[in-house]
């Protein structure tokens, strides 16, 4: 275990010797491969007042050299993404294909961003008063703090990056202590694409280092994706200390599937849905609402498709890998034997599935649950893992309102034929993504990204025009220039004439 991975400060890899570790493991072997840095408030400190010093000169270069930067990067982010692929599937586990797709989405965000220019165009209006005019236009609002979960090493620090950076922001990112080297990687290929030092930080760590930069004075902002716990408490604690904040917590995504749906369709989006990246996505489907008589047949195609998966290595050409942690493989393998106790039946159980991979590896196969109580922990809690619940119910009326009392609110989709019913549907359901017969319905670039209610904390969502809007404040200005016939003294509060 002799790898160390540091931070990234100053434009340079960045370690410091007496620090606490953690370990990183291979997934997939169970095997740690290095030991991450962990940051104190000392290490914060350096970073933070090495992003401010950079600061100045990004917010003034202009509109084409910071896009120039952004475009080179982009360039040398497409032809070397195959590295990028191997880091994230060697940490996290997840096939080389899912993390060739989760570098696609976010290369998306870095696109979208690049014709910034054109979003972060001023108002101007002319003579709103007599010889007076108004026009308003957005800078900057400093060092912005991102700090990011487990799941997606490259796309949810990519749902940021290019957005702060194109608004001419300098960026401190805390990626998971999981999964680290990826954020690293990127920040050597920013270096590479012209990036000046200090306008990329990356600062390693736990919870000491995100509590050091919730407080620090020069963080302007505070962009969090995780769990729900962890997402309230940053919103509160940076909104304390006076920051803006967009904070993404967990999820417990539902699909209706209503009985004129075509369940073929509804099998294959269940499985691809519930199984990719073994369920631990913030948008994976976890529960299945099937509005009866639809459940046993769905049940049994569901079933059979997940008899054909491919589990093991990602780096096999298997189309499911292995859980984050051992710890977390346990949490989840917990939730099978909680809903079974709690009178769910087993279809499909993937404790002690057969893989394509090293015995050690984190592994949990997919799993299958029916008829699951919602009064079932295994129904209420975020799971994260490679689990499918089925609830059955009996009439749209019954499943919207179960999804409707959920805590969370990130993503769902609904499975029909009818388009009344779907129209109905995205009215009612108070869900900030929705779905109609897509089963995980990520909005392009340019939309943003974000749940409600325990999904999400605070009122602005990832990138899209959002994005820009979060890592941008805005200024009016009233302009007269000099006419010697507005002169005078009056103290009455400035009308427009
Ligand atoms: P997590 O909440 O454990 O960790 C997220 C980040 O917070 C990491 O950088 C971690 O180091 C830090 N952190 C952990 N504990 C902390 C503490 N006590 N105080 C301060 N910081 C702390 O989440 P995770 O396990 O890395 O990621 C999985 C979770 O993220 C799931 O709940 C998933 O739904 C959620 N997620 C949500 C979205 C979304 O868009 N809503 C996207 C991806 C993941």
């Amino acid at each position: 275990m002799s790898r160390r991975i540091p931070h990234w400060i100053d434009g340079e890899p960045a370690d410091v010797r007496d620090r606490r570790v953690a370990p990183v493991y291979d997934p997939a072997t169970g095997v740690p491969t290095g030991e991450v840095v962990l940051a104190e408030p000392g290490d914060v400190d350096r970073a933070v007042s090495s992003a401010a010093a950079a600061f100045p000169a990004w917010r003034d270069l202009s509109i084409a050299r910071r896009q120039a930067v952004l475009f080179r990067f982009r360039e040398l982010l497409e032809q070397r993404k195959g590295e990028l692929a191997e880091i994230i599937t060697s940490e996290h586990g997840k096939v080389l294909a899912d993390a060739l797709g989760e570098i696609a989405r976010g290369q998306e965000v870095l696109e979208f961003a690049l014709g910034f220019a054109e979003v972060l165009k001023g108002d101007y209006s002319v003579n709103a008063s007599s010889g007076v005019d108004v026009y308003s236009f957005r800078q900057p609002i400093g060092v912005a703090a991102v700090i990011s979960p487990f799941n997606f090493p490259a796309m949810v620090p990519l749902w940021f990056l290019p957005v702060a950076l194109a608004a001419g922001n300098a960026v401190v990112l805390k990626p998971s202590e999981k999964d680290p080297s990826a954020s690293l990687w990127m920040a050597q290929l920013l270096a590479e694409a012209g990036l000046p030092a200090g306008v990329f930080t990356v600062v390693n760590g736990d919870r000491v280092a995100v509590d050091a930069l919730l407080e620090h004075p020069g963080i302007a902002s505070v962009s969090f994706v995780g769990s729900t716990p962890i997402a309230r408490h940053i919103y509160e604690t940076a909104a304390r200390h006076g920051k803006r904040v967009q904070a993404l917590g967990g999820a417990k995504n539902h699909m209706l599937v209503l009985p004129d749906a075509d369940l073929d369709l509804v099998a294959d989006a269940a499985v691809n849905a519930g199984f990719g990246s073994a369920g631990e996505r913030c948008m994976a489907i976890s529960v299945i609402v099937a509005v009866e008589p639809v459940a046993d047949e769905l049940l049994g195609k569901i079933a059979e498709r997940m008899a054909g998966l491919r589990i093991g290595d990602g780096r096999r050409g298997c189309e499911m890998g292995p859980l984050i942690t051992r710890e977390h493989r346990d949490r989840v393998s917990g939730y099978i034997d909680t809903a079974a106790a709690d009178g769910a039946v087993v279809v499909v159980d993937g404790r002690g599935v057969v893989v394509d991979g090293e015995p050690g590896g984190f592994w949990l196969g997919p799993t299958l649950l029916d008829r699951v109580p919602t009064t079932s922990a295994a129904y209420t809690d975020e799971i994260f893992g490679p689990v499918l619940s089925i609830v059955r119910v009996d009439s749209y009326e019954e499943g919207v309102s179960l999804i409707n009392t959920g805590a969370f609110g990130n993503g769902t989709a609904i499975f029909t034929n009818d388009g009344g019913a779907a129209r109905r549907f995205q009215y009612e359901i108070e869900v900030g993504m929705i779905g109609i017969n897509v089963p995980i319905p990520v909005p392009v670039a340019y939309h943003s990204f974000g749940g409600w209610k325990a999904s999400a904390f605070g009122d602005t969502k990832a990138y899209g025009r959002q994005g820009f809007h979060f890592f941008t404040r805005e200024k009016a200005v009233t302009a007269r220039w000099l006419d010697p016939s507005h002169g005078g003294i009056n103290l009455g509060f400035p009308q427009n004439a």
